[in-house]
């Protein structure tokens, strides 16, 4: 990407398949706070970092910058995905394992690859699990990896 791409807003409810079909959740991004900062953004699938607000019931008070993979699009393998959506896969085994409602931030600094259509779902599946793979080893990368830094993540919230 020539320039990192930020976008941030709540989590919301998805189609709750991430995880129970692919085991890989993904967070979504209330569409209501995207519309404007997806305008002319290409679909397909970045990588980049990751923040989440910490919660009250948040054991672990994670404030922390975290690796992410993220999905905008309309997620064309999915029979009824019709809507734009931000699918942020955070790199980090959470303790508490439901963060809906809590405020994600997110910076895209790379770009993997445009949608496109599985013919099945194994296909997908071994797609996205390559496309993880890719995302942590490359955010080790300095262009990539100096991203953390970036001030949406250290400003007063
Ligand atoms: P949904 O369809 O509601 O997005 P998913 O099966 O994709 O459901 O799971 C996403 C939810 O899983 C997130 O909203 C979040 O609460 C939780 N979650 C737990 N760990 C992660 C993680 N590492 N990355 C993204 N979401 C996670
Ligand atoms: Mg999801």
């Amino acid at each position: 990407l020539s320039a990192p791409i930020t976008l941030e807003g709540r989590v919301v409810e998805g189609f709750g398949r991430g995880s129970a079909q692919m085991g890989v959740p993904t967070a979504n991004i209330e569409p209501g706070a995207l519309k404007d900062r997806l305008e002319g953004l290409p679909l397909g699938v970045y990588f980049g970092w990751a923040q989440l607000d910490a919660g009250p019931d948040e054991p672990e008070k994670d404030s922390q910058v975290h690796k992410m993979a993220m999905n905008v699009g309309r997620r064309p393998s999915i029979e009824d995905g019709t809507d734009m959506t931000v699918e942020v896969h955070i790199l980090h085994g959470f303790r508490a394992s439901n963060f809906r409602g809590k405020h994600l931030r997110v910076i895209g600094t790379g770009y993997i690859r445009p949608e496109m259509r599985f013919s099945s779902l194994e296909e997908l599946i071994a797609r996205i699990k390559s496309d993880v793979g890719i995302s942590k080893a490359q955010l080790d990368m300095p262009e990539h990896a100096r991203a953390r830094e970036h001030r949406l993540f250290t400003r007063d919230q």
